[in-house]
């Protein structure tokens, strides 16, 4: 393998190091979700005394997975045995001036990531993925292309599946595919991905970052923090704020071996472009994988998830005729630009994932017939009219839901011909219907998230689909 290198875990005596670390240690797991869950039952089974504390209610079933596993645990306030330990591990929906965390620091008690406990006791190689757009596409589209040549594979992360609960499955032989967030990057000490890759850094979950923007470009960065020469990192070289901090990284006596991707310009070493062809180059030696044209998914920004797919699997020596199967088959996930029906000529897009501008930019720039565009949910202080120039070149009705319809007719209003409001997602799907002729779009990229209305952005989706389906 390109990084054959085992990971400081995997090695017998660092392992032995972790476990003396943490057993018989008392550890309190902040946020007691699927990922704190998973923390508290292996660190348990690891040998510390786990006690996990919620500031909210625990869902019954969580609690009766803690209880099975004897594992202590309290709900809707952090008592004192909370505090009086040595080390917590914190969900990434805590958020660091939650006052639990606060505490943590100003006394000096070390706060972890889930996935930096898990990573203790790894044995896999592990390519972990981060950026704003793009994650659980290209953590998916390398499962499948892991799936496609055969390799053995671990899918894990923010992706759904704790890598806690992955653990005992990893060794050598097997890569975990990690999707990983910023908040579990913000409290990791030791994780060291062999293969990193961030796809692309625009504004987004700013409320957890102080505003700024730069506190959110580091903690996206931490995912390099400590890998070493015989690393990797992946890179969109097409991002300006990627760009511009790899430059800085070169500049470091120690950086892993940087790898960029472009879908426009030729590189000296990564994957890019060249006449509708995709090519490798690494050491200075060229391949040519593929047509463009013959990748399934649609879109600027598939391109881009591919390259880095691709890219990522090259290095791991997957083969370049399985890597072309996998980009010619992958299909795409849920709720991304998903293709719901055709309905009398009309193509309705379910694209509800899409909760910040930039993906709704994308989705827009994915199609180029006239399009019927849902757009709104819980607005985050979000700049619409960014998408001016695809709605002027394409979108000729815009539905508004939502509580950011006002937000959104004061800023974009004027820009298409039709503007409408609607109550429901449902009268927006009946609306859109009538408003688009055959051969055109009805696109849900609602560039918000969904929790004004909503459970979730898989909830929106659901809703919309069944809408379409009802039409
Ligand atoms: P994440 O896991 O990072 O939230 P997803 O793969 O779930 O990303 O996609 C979220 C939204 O972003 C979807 O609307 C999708 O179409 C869009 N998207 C996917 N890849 C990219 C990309 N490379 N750049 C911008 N938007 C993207």
């Amino acid at each position: 393998m390109d990084y054959c290198r085992n990971t400081w875990n995997s090695e017998p005596d660092d392992i032995e190091i972790a476990m003396i670390h943490i057993a018989d240690k008392h550890i309190a797991v902040i946020g007691a979700a699927r990922s704190g869950l998973a923390a508290a039952r292996l660190l348990t089974e690891k040998g510390a005394d786990i006690f996990v504390s919620d500031s909210g209610q625990i869902r019954p079933e969580i609690k009766n997975k803690l209880a099975d596993n004897n594992i202590a645990f309290e709900e809707n306030h952090h008592s004192s045995r909370a505090k009086e330990v040595d080390m917590a591990v914190v969900s990434p929906g805590v958020p660091d001036h939650a006052d639990i965390i606060k505490y943590y620091r100003e006394t000096g008690i070390p706060v972890y990531s889930e996935i930096e406990a898990a990573s203790w006791f790894n044995k896999s190689p592990i390519i972990a993925v981060t950026g704003s757009n793009g994650k659980t596409t290209v953590t998916s589209w390398m499962a499948h292309t892991w799936h496609t040549a055969g390799k053995p594979y671990l899918l894990a992360g923010n992706i759904g599946l704790a890598f806690s609960d992955m653990i005992h499955k990893t060794e050598p032989g097997t890569t975990v595919i990690l999707e990983v967030s910023s908040f579990q990057l913000d409290h990791i000490h030791s994780f060291r991905p062999d293969v990193s890759v961030i796809l692309n850094i625009t504004p987004d979950h700013l409320d957890r970052y102080q505003n700024r923007f730069e506190n959110y470009i580091q903690s996206k960065f931490r995912i390099t923090k400590n890998q070493q020469a015989e690393d990797i990192f992946i890179y969109n070289h097409e991002d300006p704020v990627l760009q511009r901090r790899v430059k800085e990284l070169r500049n470091l006596p120690f950086h892993p071996r940087l790898l960029g991707y472009s879908d426009r310009r030729e590189l000296h070493q990564g994957a890019f472009v060249r006449n509708n062809e995709i090519i490798f180059k690494l050491r200075n030696s060229e391949q040519r994988l593929m047509n463009t044209e013959d990748i399934k998914l649609p879109g600027r920004h598939n391109l881009n998830n591919s390259l880095a797919t691709a890219l990522a699997a090259r290095v791991s020596e997957i083969r370049n005729e399985a890597i072309r199967e996998s980009l010619k088959t992958f299909e795409g996930v849920e709720h991304r630009l998903e293709l719901v029906s055709i309905k009398d000529g009309v193509r309705f897009i379910n694209d509800s994932k899409a909760t910040n501008i930039n993906a709704a930019w994308f989705a827009l720039d994915s199609f180029n017939m006239p399009i019927v565009l849902i757009l709104g949910g819980r607005d985050k202080g979000n700049d619409y009219t960014a998408l001016k120039d695809q709605i002027l070149e394409k979108v000729h009705t815009i539905i508004a839901i939502g509580e950011a319809r006002e937000t959104i007719k004061e800023q974009i209003g004027n820009l298409t011909p039709d503007f409408k409001e609607t109550d429901t997602l449902q009268e927006a799907v009946i609306l859109g219907k009538k408003k688009a002729k055959r051969g055109e779009i009805v696109l849900l990229s609602p560039a918000c998230a969904s929790f004004d209305m909503f459970d979730s952005y898989e909830h929106r989706g659901n809703v919309f689909k069944k809408a379409v389906h009802d039409l």
